[in-house]
């Protein structure tokens, strides 16, 4: 027997149609904002990442599923959305595409991360992108769509949490008087935050050790270190919150992994499922298109993590709600005659399209009976000679236990 790779899961038939229900869900929003789908490879070249995640990050640092090919390439299996998706704007929208450039995205992310609940190697992202408006209105727009999806899945106790990290010139300003206010603690920090120290001092407060996060806890606040443009941007935020109506807090604890990350970031945490609790995390990125070589394009969007909102889901007893995709028909057969009936008749069925089943495995009427239970059928049949010479058939609401007889000729 073979075991599955540490850190994957497969979803079974049983589970499939959350997975349907959730990502219908997820189409159905993008759609209502006018977001069309884009798909792109499961793999890049290694330095897509390097330039589109951010050399410094979690991420490229420690987490890519990196190879060579057979023809030496460094090939690197997604470890995030927006890479590849920046990259396919620039090669093929961007010279004569229209702005703002909408898009979704339902993938597979790779990262070699320590496996625990909500943290796999393998896990799955809903995610957009809005390219060419820096307004905040685009930033709310995007927000809202989260939202709007939680929304339609029931989901309430998740709160948003938003902070802006300002452009590369407050960013300077604010990295300078972080180094002063750490730099006498340095010797008490993680041996990664002392690596980050010099490199991008600004993750540090994404650190999730417990001793950092006290360290940083009284840090000064990026918010304070805003330039008025970056001010502004992150109030016209908040009134666009403000008008449609969307609660948040201000938690300027909240960086990002992203290198490219400008004004704006997000996240969208829920308190029921312990340490993973961040369903959803995004943000603005300006400066991604032309660090991976396109036209100077602001950008904004988010990742939602498809496993964790399940998890969420499931914890608050809301996939209850999902419809199971059962079969409509299960056509039971008494017989060999019966069963080329039922063969035929489930033709018919299905060509006015509905889900039909019958006897693959010559069983008993019983155990037949049992089956078309496990299965939770709508409707049963029974077919055996008689029903064949009368032309009627009796169709069982398996629901409600109630049985109708039918011409065959009008089923
Ligand atoms: P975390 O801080 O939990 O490691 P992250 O900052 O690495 O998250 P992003 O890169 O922003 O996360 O990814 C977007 C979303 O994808 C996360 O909010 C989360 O819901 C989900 N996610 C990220 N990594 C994993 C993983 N290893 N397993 C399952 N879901 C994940
Ligand atoms: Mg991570």
């Amino acid at each position: 027997m073979y075991t599955i790779p540490k850190g994957t899961k497969d979803v079974l038939c049983e589970d499939a149609y959350k997975w349907h229900y959730v990502e219908n869900a997820a189409r159905q929003t993008a759609a209502n904002f006018g977001f069309k789908e884009i798909r792109t490879p499961v793999f890049e070249h290694t330095e897509l990442f390097l330039r589109g995640v951010g050399e410094t990050t979690d991420i490229v640092t420690k987490e890519m599923y990196t190879f060579l090919d057979k023809g030496d390439r460094s090939i690197t299996l997604k470890p995030e959305g927006t890479a590849g998706v920046a990259r396919a704007f620039v090669g093929g929208v961007q010279q004569n595409g229209t702005l703002p450039y909408k898009m979704y995205y339902i993938t597979p992310v790779f990262r070699y991360e320590r496996p625990q609940a909500g943290r796999l190697r393998e896990h799955h992202q809903f995610g957009v992108e809005l390219y060419g408006s820096s307004s905040p209105l685009a930033d709310v727009e995007v927000i809202a769509l989260a939202k709007s999806l939680f929304d339609a899945l029931g989901l309430k106790d998740l709160t948003l949490n938003i902070n802006s990290i300002g452009c590369q010139e407050c960013r300077a300003k604010y990295n300078a008087a972080l180094k002063e206010y750490l730099g006498s603690r340095f010797s008490e920090m993680c041996r990664e935050c002392q690596s980050r120290f010099e490199k991008n001092p600004l993750r540090i407060l994404d650190c999730k050790d417990e001793n950092c996060k006290k360290i940083t806890a009284d840090a000064p606040k990026v918010l304070d270190f805003l330039c008025d443009e970056c001010k502004a941007h992150f109030e016209g935020l908040k009134a666009g919150l403000d008008a449609v109506g969307i609660e948040y807090k201000v938690n300027p604890q909240i960086v990002r992994g992203l290198d490219y990350y400008t004004k704006t970031v997000f996240e969208f945490v829920s308190n029921a499922i312990g340490a993973q609790g961040t369903v959803c995390g995004g943000g603005r990125y300006d400066k991604l298109v032309e660090e991976v070589g396109g036209k100077p394009t602001p950008a904004v969007g988010f990742g939602m993590g498809l496993e964790r909102l399940l998890i969420v889901l499931e914890s608050q007893g809301l996939l209850e709600k999902a419809p199971k995709e059962n079969v409509d028909y299960y056509l039971a057969s008494i017989g060999e005659n019966a069963l080329n009936f039922t063969l035929k008749l489930a033709n018919k069925l299905r060509q006015k399209g509905k889900s039909v089943e019958f006897d693959l495995m010559s069983k008993s009427v019983k155990a037949q009976m049992k089956y078309a239970n496990k299965i939770e059928a709508k409707y049963v049949i029974v077919v055996g000679d008689d029903e064949i010479l009368s032309g009627k058939v009796r169709v069982k609401d398996m629901a409600s236990g109630n049985e109708e007889e039918i011409e065959i000729k009008d089923l």
